[in-house]
């Protein structure tokens, strides 16, 4: 469903993404590890076209992300197509990017409204049914700024899920949060990954979420995947030593 072909991301002169190479198949839940500053957050912001490759190509459901075929040759994207590639990938951010003038229902009923073009009353429907689903359904009618950080980030699953994508890109979704209110947010996580067939990728400290949710875990290290494979894999008899330093300071 997504696959990054040697893809190159420089900030400067700092090379971020070195050649990456790496795949997710339909359905599947990928969780990307690694120190601070190793490329995890510019792979999901790639996704989201926030920013553009400098070498290689992205694909999402069998389209470039990166790039459009015209005439036979492959062209950069325009944003049209972009837009409609993009249509499939859904993200909650660390903070959590609500509306803040917009109720609670409104949030999640207005892309659906004004991006797909569902009546007002699907839409309405849907979020009804995906507050229900976050533990949220009281909470309609009440503004982000009243609700606790762990309500607005589930509101903001919600939020991204309205939008029916094909995958859920999750960055460091607890990071923000006092301690006392992650356990709330990772078990709806928990409960969309085991219920859906959503495809999840996602960048997270939570090592325990990671091994509960994850079929493959993938260490990065200066841009690269230097190992991956099952959680029980690299969390229980990681083969690199990076992967083993990395791992015991954070476990
Ligand atoms: P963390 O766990 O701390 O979020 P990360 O693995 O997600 O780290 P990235 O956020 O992808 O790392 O950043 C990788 C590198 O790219 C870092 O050195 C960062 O400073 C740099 N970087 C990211 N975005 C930009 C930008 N817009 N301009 C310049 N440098 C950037």
């Amino acid at each position: 469903l997504i696959r990054f072909d040697k893809v190159v991301k420089r900030f400067g002169g700092n090379t971020v993404l070195d050649e990456l190479d790496f795949s997710v198949d339909s359905g599947k839940h990928v969780t990307l590890i690694g120190p601070s500053g190793s490329g995890k957050t510019t792979i999901l912001r790639l996704l989201m076209t926030l920013i553009k490759p400098d070498e290689g190509t992205i694909k999402v459901n069998g389209d470039y992300l990166t790039h459009e075929e015209k005439a036979g040759t492959l062209v950069p994207a325009g944003e049209k197509h972009i837009r409609e590639v993009r249509k499939n990938i859904g993200m909650v951010f660390q903070q959590f990017n609500l509306f803040p003038n917009m109720k609670v229902l409104r949030n999640i009923m207005e892309a659906p409204v004004t991006v797909l073009g569902l009546s007002k009353d699907e839409a309405e429907q849907r979020a009804r049914e995906l507050l229900d689903m976050v533990g949220l359904g009281d909470r309609c009618d009440a503004y982000p700024t009243q609700l606790s950080g762990g309500q607005q980030q589930r509101v903001a699953i919600a939020r991204a899920l309205a939008m029916r994508p094909q995958v859920l890109l999750l960055d460091e979704v607890t990071s923000a949060l006092d301690p006392e209110l992650v356990a709330g947010v990772l078990d709806v996580l928990r409960d969309i990954a085991h219920t859906t067939d959503i495809t999840m990728l996602c960048v997270t400290h939570e090592m325990n979420f990671a091994r509960d949710i994850s079929d493959q875990v993938l260490m990065f290290d200066a841009g690269r995947v230097i190992e991956s494979g099952s959680p029980e894999k690299i969390f229980s008899d990681p083969e690199h030593e990076r992967t083993r330093e990395f791992l015991s300071a954070v476990l």
